[in-house]
């Protein structure tokens, strides 16, 4: 791909949760690393429960490769004074890219959120921007197919709008699998003058299950088609496997071809899936 240069591919990664997992990570970001992506996102978990060492290492071991480290920062269930801190450690680490969400807790703690403390995402901008001005690249989330805790579509795309007014620099989307929701999100986006990069996620479909699971979780459709496919599979991982990744490769190819400004691509932690999508796609080696 001849413009290949100018996109921006990133990759998220998720701290391990088990001791076999730390063994195989710098494994697993080497692999990622070879092929040069912009940057590395890592996932933190809503009410801090990532916040120990183990982040600060999986940032450590991602520097090494030369590639940007970006921290996910949620901040429902956190104060004030906790992000100041996080915020502080990370510029001392060199970061330069924080991807800034809301997260997920039980609504009661979202209703329940201390007067003053942070309740939703654009709130967290605000916040960056005042106490760190420029000096964070910022991401924030999208949702094509539209947010599960939404009122209403347009509600979510007020919100939406109210992270990009808050000094948000760039979007990063839920994944989906139809093409034409990302372009109509990113239309509305135009029309109400927006300018920023909206960067589409890429789910692989390695596992079926799994991937229900996630998808009723964070209200991404597999539409009809596609489930049915998948379904048909059964245990045959490797047919279903091929099969999806023809799907998300020419799903991939449709959202570049229409003038996406790259990819994230969620890696689930795994090398293999993102890197044939890579190979598929003829983006470069290194
Ligand atoms: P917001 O933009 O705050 O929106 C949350 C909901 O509130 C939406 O339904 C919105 O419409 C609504 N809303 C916003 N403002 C208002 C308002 N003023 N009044 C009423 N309703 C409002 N989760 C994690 O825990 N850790 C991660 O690392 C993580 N990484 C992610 C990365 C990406 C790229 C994406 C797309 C999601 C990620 N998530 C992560 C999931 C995310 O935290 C959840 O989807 C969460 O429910 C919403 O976060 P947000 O930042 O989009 O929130």
């Amino acid at each position: 791909m001849s413009h290949a240069h100018e996109l921006h591919f990133s990759f998220e990664l998720f701290p391990p949760r088990t001791p076999v997992g730390w063994t195989n990570l710098p494994r697993l970001i080497g692999e990622l690393a070879a092929v040069k992506p912009a940057f590395f996102s890592v996932t933190y978990g809503a009410g801090g429960s990532d916040q120990n060492g183990t982040y600060d290492t999986l940032i450590q071991v991602i520097k090494q490769t030369g590639i940007e480290a970006a921290p996910h920062l949620t901040c429902i269930g956190s104060t004030r004074t906790g992000i100041a801190a996080l915020l502080d450690q990370y510029r001392a680490a060199g970061v330069r890219r924080i991807v800034a969400l809301r997260g997920d807790l039980p609504a009661t703690a979202i209703s329940n959120a201390a007067p003053g403390e942070f309740r939703y995402a654009n709130e967290l901008v605000s916040f960056i921007r005042e106490t760190h001005g420029d000096h964070f690249q910022l991401e924030v989330a999208a949702y094509p197919e539209v947010h599960p805790q939404a009122a209403s579509p347009d509600a979510d795309f007020a919100a939406y709008l109210r992270k990009v007014e808050a000094g948000a620099s760039g979007a990063v989307t839920q994944y989906f699998y139809n093409a034409d929701a990302y372009f109509d999100f990113v239309e509305r986006g135009e029309k109400a003058g927006l300018r920023i990069p909206v960067v589409p996620g890429i789910m692989p479909i390695v596992n079926y299950g799994q991937l229900q699971r996630f998808s009723d979780a964070c209200g991404a459709e597999i539409p009809r088609w596609l489930r049915l496919r998948l379904e048909s599979y059964g245990e045959d991982k490797a047919s279903l496997q091929t099969f999806g990744l023809d799907v998300v490769t020419r799903l991939a190819e449709t959202l570049l071809k229409g003038g996406a400004p790259g990819l994230h691509f969620y890696t689930l932690n795994q090398a293999e899936p993102t890197l044939k999508l890579w190979r598929n796609l003829g983006l470069p080696a290194a």
